[in-house]
């Protein structure tokens, strides 16, 4: 099949034929909204609040959009309650969905997704009955009269989504969900004709979109995800992943999206350390022998990025997640050449999959409107008020930027520039890119024409002199100081000034406290400073092999990490240093640590620090770390003092951020703290 017969045959991709345009002009069309699950899919109402989650982002131009995961039966749950389409009294509340998003210029799918092994429920099946290491629920082996039943649910399932209007669907056949458990020999060990040969373990795949290409016509939409790279050592080789392929479009798909890495794999494909548009190049290598378009995925998050992929022939469409999470006018935006107005996507997890793990409401960190469209709908005021906010980290920034957007006037302050402690986030390796929500608030509000005053300080008198309806101190925070003896030592710094100073940082450091920043620091520390030695460093040290010339498309395992520094990372608590840290980027932080040699340490006393070094009792035992540097992570305290005196004299005034809580206090919650406060007025 050439390109033309697919582009006669599917009408939706006819623009497949258009030339590509540098200017954005193409994105439109080739820019698709990948799969998210929002938990909406399964609380009170929930769909209706989906639909104009879904149609803000179909407003802003996206081209298609893919549903979360919706299993085709009750095994194939991720958890218990989550959802299922496979009756026609559920299609009423998909249609919510499609004819919400189909009031605009955009297409949806939906995406089915059976969780195999990784079902979070004592009712898991997968192709052997082998437990898998994220769950603990050991599956059921699927017998061959069930297997047969399955493939005809995945194609009932697609039948209802058309019935609900839906223009297609995706079959999720890679992060390691039940058909990729198929396609691999360590989670398939069947010995009949759904097991043993690569042929007959990709059976499953192929009947499954055979039919549902027969229920549901010839131009239905067929998304395939197939997973490219499996990124465990019995993963599916190149030539195995190419003849898949090929057999993928003989059975019928319209297009292949790209999948990275099985979840219970512990090499990153989505966090912020991994490098922009990281695997695009394995789309690249698949274009080559594929007719059908093909859609990359993963860390693509400005239209520069989707434009240069698309250019490089990389792919024919891009995917993107989380970046319409953070900005639902992200292609309407690029397409008006305000790129600079994008509010992009910074690969933190924290207010989207973190959450989505503590069965609570996805949202995005830097974007805390997404999912709550509802709650916080962009309606003006009634009664325009003057609000004075002091402190313009990102507590400050956000209720700035809400307050002015629903008609308040502004005026905020700063001792310093804009962006508190997201500045110094930025100074560590992996977060340079939470510069971004900086710049997109500043450019924010020079549009809503706050009136910014930078370099500030400001003090209690200064805010009885003007009116305002409102005073909001977002202060922030300072470094906590630990009472150990010898704190004072020359040698001892606290974590502002060693992330300002790090080019003078020598090669022997303890860092005191392993929280959040402790682990920053030291992830600045152990960064190699060759120059230019970033991108490729970074699959070396995950192992990854862009040659893919073995299985899973891993190196061998003799990569050496030469260590930079001696780092020790020290706490006093007896438990697993960073145990507290983030759900999904938590073991990427302890892993990095490990893998490059740093010393963690816990249950310990810190006793004194002099011109030896700091000494410590470490479960009993006397000992003394001789390090050029001390860098003290121990926490903070809230800056409060302006709130108390203004409270204390009965002012209109609020606090929010650091300032309110220091302890446990995390950007999600600042970000969020800002906007819910700027609706209050
Ligand atoms: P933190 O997470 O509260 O950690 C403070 C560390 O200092 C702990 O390891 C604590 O362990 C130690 N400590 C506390 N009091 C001490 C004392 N008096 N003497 C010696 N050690 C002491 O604080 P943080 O690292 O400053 O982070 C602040 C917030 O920013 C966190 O809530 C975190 O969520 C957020 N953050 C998140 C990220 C991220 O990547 N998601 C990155 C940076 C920061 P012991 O008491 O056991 O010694």
């Amino acid at each position: 099949m050439n390109s033309s017969d697919i582009t006669n045959k599917k009408s939706y991709f006819s623009f497949l034929m258009e030339p590509l345009d540098l200017g954005f002009t193409i994105l439109k069309n080739r820019t698709i909204m990948g799969s998210m699950h929002t938990g909406l899919e399964e609380s009170w109402n929930g769909f209706y609040k989906l639909a104009r989650f879904y149609e803000e982002r179909a407003k802003g131009g996206v081209a298609l959009i893919i549903t979360g995961g919706i299993s085709p039966t009750f095994s194939g749950r991720l958890s218990l309650f989550s959802s299922q389409l496979s009756a026609s009294f559920q299609i009423a509340r998909h249609r919510k969905l499609v004819s919400a998003v189909h009031a605009y210029d955009t297409r949806m799918c939906l995406q089915i997704l059976h969780a195999g092994r990784y079902a979070y429920h004592p009712f898991a099946v997968a192709p052997s009955a082998i437990k898998s290491p994220i769950s603990p629920f050991a599956p059921k082996a699927l017998t061959g009269k069930q297997i047969k039943n399955l493939i005809k649910a995945y194609a009932n399932t697609a039948l209802l989504a058309k019935r609900a209007g839906y223009d297609g669907v995706e079959v999720m056949g890679s992060e390691g969900y039940l058909i990729n458990q198929f396609t691999c020999q360590n989670t398939n060990q069947r010995n009949d004709e759904w097991g043993g040969s690569f042929e007959n373990r990709i059976r499953f795949s192929l009947e499954i979109i055979r039919a549902i290409r027969h229920v549901a016509g010839e131009a239905f939409i067929i998304i395939y995800r197939l997973s490219m790279l499996d990124l465990h050592k019995e993963g599916s080789d190149w030539s195995e992943i190419e003849f898949h392929a090929k057999q993928i479009e003989k059975a019928g798909a319209t297009l292949i999206n790209t999948g990275i890495g099985w979840h219970e794999v512990r090499i990153p494909t989505i966090a912020s350390v991994v490098p922009e548009a990281a695997f695009t190049w394995v789309t690249k290598k698949l274009k080559q022998n594929i007719a059908i378009p093909l859609i990359t995925s993963n860390r693509i998050n400005s239209p520069e990025l989707a434009e240069s992929c698309l250019q490089n022939g990389h792919a024919d469409l891009v995917s993107m997640a989380r970046p319409f999470l953070a900005d639902s006018h992200f292609v309407k935006k690029a397409m008006n050449n305000q790129s600079q107005l994008i509010n992009k996507c910074i690969a933190c997890n924290q207010g989207c999959l973190d959450r989505v793990f503590k069965q609570q409401r996805a949202t995005c960190m830097v974007n805390p409107r997404a999912a709550y469209e509802c709650e916080y709908p962009l309606t003006k005021t009634e009664s325009s008020k003057t609000i004075v906010i002091v402190g313009l980290g990102v507590a400050g920034l956000s209720c700035a930027y809400y307050a002015a957007k629903r008609g308040h006037r502004v005026i905020a302050y700063d001792a310093a520039n804009l962006g508190g402690q997201f500045n110094l986030a930025a100074e560590i390796p992996g977060k340079e890119i939470y510069h971004e929500t900086v710049r997109y608030y500043e450019a924010q509000l020079s549009l809503l024409n706050v009136d910014v005053r930078r370099n500030q300080k400001v003090v209690v008198e200064d805010l009885l002199d003007n009116y305002a309806d409102a005073i909001v101190i977002a202060t922030g925070v300072s470094p906590r100081i630990p009472d150990i003896p010898g704190i004072d030592h020359i040698s001892v710094m606290n974590y502002e000034t060693a992330i300002k100073n790090k080019l003078a940082i020598k090669d022997k450091v303890a860092i005191i406290g392993a929280g959040g920043i402790g682990f920053d620091v030291a992830e600045m520390l152990i960064v190699n400073d060759k120059k230019n030695a970033g991108e490729d460093e970074w699959y070396d040290f995950w192992g990854i092999d862009k040659q893919y010339r073995n299985r899973g498309g891993l190196l061998n395992d003799n990569v050496n990490h030469e260590a930079r520094r001696t780092v020790y990372l020290l706490q006093r608590k007896d438990e697993k240093p960073g145990k507290n840290l983030a759900r999904t980027t938590g073991w990427i932080r302890r892993l990095t640590l490990r893998k490059a040699g740093v010393k963690m340490l816990s249950n310990l006393r810190y006793e004194k620090i002099d011109d030896f070094g700091l000494h410590i009792v470490h479960h009993g035992k006397n000992e003394t770390l001789a390090v050029d540097h001390i860098i003290v992570c121990a926490g903070q305290q809230s800056e409060s003092s302006l709130y108390n005196q203004l409270h204390d004299i009965g002012y209109p005034v609020h606090v929010i951020g650091g300032a309110k809580k220091a302890a446990e206090l995390d950007a999600e919650t600042a970000i969020r703290e800002g906007m819910e406060l700027a609706y209050r007025f």
